[in-house]
């Protein structure tokens, strides 16, 4: 035996396994994690926050506030605004201003210009957007840092392109913008959803006032501070923030011609109801209940990171997660065996530490839910493994945890959780599989593995979701159009698609 296999050998024979539960990864005389954490004292941010209308922050008609925890610490952030009807009239009546008298006669390179200038002031600031998003929302500073605030700042550089080239994208026909679009955004990705959503409407030469989410609004908040900076012309961008009722007073404003949602499908059908019969156009991002399908050829290391990030980073609060595990049988039982390791090393804590995988759910409402649903998995027999990380005292804090032996009628693999909790199930051919991951009301995104191109086509062409990863998963570029199936919604976001919502071609 030569030097290098005698090394080898003795490499393999020390056991991979965790030797205490902890929050950091602790090998016992291999390695261990310091703490990381990511300073917040630079970053600023105010006690309270009024209404961002017309180019000013105003108070609320009713001066009605409400707190914004850091879901982390369970303590006191900030507190915002709580806009009613009033407000909301006062928003459209900017925005109607601005686009009459600025922003929709504005030759279209100047709206690039802005926009452009937005981008830059994302990156530019991009460390500050970070820690403020983890703060606010919970989730690990490494996923802001490196996936929101980066792909935020991308839409805005990707739309401002679009700004002065619609006759190209909409070749022998002429783009003229539709006046008014009312947003409402969810807590997951708030500062990207906004960027989603401000992007195409302000490239197109619509004017807009957003809704964040509740729990969620300061990032969209400071962006308010950004338009200021970039010098955009008075309420052409209005941040409006408040509860339900503020959102579903913009849904049925008579001054409003667009809709733009992005949220559970419960709401997204309250909302269609009250469109129902108006002339408002819509788009609909809705909930989903994502298939990540692995077949047996498939390179099951980088599978099984895929299902990790598919699911658990983040918490599982990714409308397109790969909630549902589908493997085929033959390495069902060795697949398991490697997430279960794999989730051993997972870090669930601090999400201002730079080393963690798994931070703070968003809200203490969300985090009831998800416990509900661990209750529900096992009550229908199901069996549960979670890893055996500590976790937080304080803060709203969920160990990830998958369920296996489930059926495709149980609540847990039909109903959305949105929170690290995976349910895994197997099948014996790829139509079998194909079946399985079909049948859920949702259609939003979904993965397989493979090492055949051909099994990638026909897998991809065969389940009903917007996006389809192939040995990847959760993976976003601003030029991609992304939407759902069947309840997950109606019509697309991103890319060439994404200018359609906002425009009326002549
Ligand atoms: P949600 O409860 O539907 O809320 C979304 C937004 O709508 C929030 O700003 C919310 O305000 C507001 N809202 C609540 N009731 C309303 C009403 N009757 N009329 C108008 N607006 C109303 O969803 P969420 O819990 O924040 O977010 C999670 C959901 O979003 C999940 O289902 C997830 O799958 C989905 N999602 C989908 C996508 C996609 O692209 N398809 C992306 C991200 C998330 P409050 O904050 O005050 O409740
Ligand atoms: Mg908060």
């Amino acid at each position: 035996m030569s030097e290098d296999s005698k090394q080898a050998e003795a490499v393999e024979e020390k056991p991979y396994k965790p030797t205490s539960p902890s929050s950091k990864l602790n090998f016992d005389g291999f390695w261990e994690y310091d703490d990381a954490p990511q300073s917040a004292d630079h970053v600023e941010y105010k006690d309270q926050y009024d209404l961002f209308i017309d180019g000013e922050f105003v108070a609320p008609e009713k001066g009605r506030y409400f707190d914004s925890l850091n879901p982390a610490t369970e303590e006191k952030l900030t507190s915002f605004a709580e806009a009613t009807q009033q407000d909301i009239d006062k928003a459209v009546q900017a925005a109607r201003k601005a686009f009459n008298k600025s922003w929709s006669t504005l030759e279209a390179k100047e709206r690039g210009k802005y926009i452009f200038r937005i981008a830059r002031l994302i990156q530019e600031r991009a460390r500050e957007f970070a820690i403020l998003e983890s703060m606010d929302g919970g989730k690990p500073i490494r996923e802001s840092r490196d996936v929101d605030v980066p792909l935020a700042a991308a839409h805005f550089f990707y739309y401002a392109g679009w700004a002065d080239k619609l006759d190209y994208a909409f070749p022998g026909k002429k783009a003229e913008p539709l006046g008014v679009a009312g947003q409402i955004i969810p807590w997951n990705f708030p500062l990207l959803m906004l960027a989603w959503k401000i992007a195409p409407a302000l490239a197109t030469g619509n004017t807009v006032v957003l809704k964040p989410a509740e729990t969620t609004s300061l990032t969209a908040l400071k962006f308010a501070e950004l338009c200021k900076d970039a010098g955009l012309p008075d309420g052409v961008v209005n941040i409006v923030t408040g509860a339900g009722q503020t959102g579903s007073a913009i849904v049925n404003h008579d001054d409003i011609d667009k809709i733009a949602f992005t949220g559970s499908t419960e709401v997204g059908k309250i909302i269609k109801k009250s469109l129902a019969g108006t002339d408002k156009r819509y788009t609909l991002e809705l909930g989903g209940k994502g298939p990540n399908i692995i077949f047996e050829d498939a390179p099951l290391d980088q599978a099984v990171e895929g299902v990790i990030n598919a699911i658990f980073f983040n918490q599982g609060h990714v409308c397109c997660a790969g909630s549902r595990l589908f493997v085929q049988e033959g390495v069902a039982d060795t697949v398991i065996q490697k997430l279960r390791d794999r989730m051993e090393t997972l870090i669930v804590g601090d999400p201002l530490d730079k080393n963690t995988d798994v931070g703070a759910i968003n809200s203490e409402q969300q985090y009831n839910k998800i416990n509900e649903y661990l209750e529900i998995g096992v009550n229908e027999g199901a069996e549960m493994y979670q890893s055996s990380c500590q976790i937080p005292e304080t803060g709203y804090f969920c160990r990830p945890t998958l369920f296996t032996n489930v059926g495709q009628s149980n609540r847990i693999v039909q109903e959305e959780i949105f929170g690290p909790v995976l349910t895994i199930q197997t099948f014996r051919t790829a139509e079998e599989g194909i079946k399985k991951a079909n049948n859920t009301p949702y259609g939003l995104a979904g993965g397989v593995w493979t090492d055949k191109g051909s099994k990638i086509f026909k897998t991809g062409s065969e389940i009903r979701n917007g996006v389809v990863w192939s040995n990847t998963f959760n993976k976003f570029d601003p030029t991609s159009p992304f939407g759902g199936y069947k309840e997950s919604g109606e019509g697309r976001e991103g890319g060439l698609q994404g200018l359609y919502p906002y425009v009326k071609l002549q």
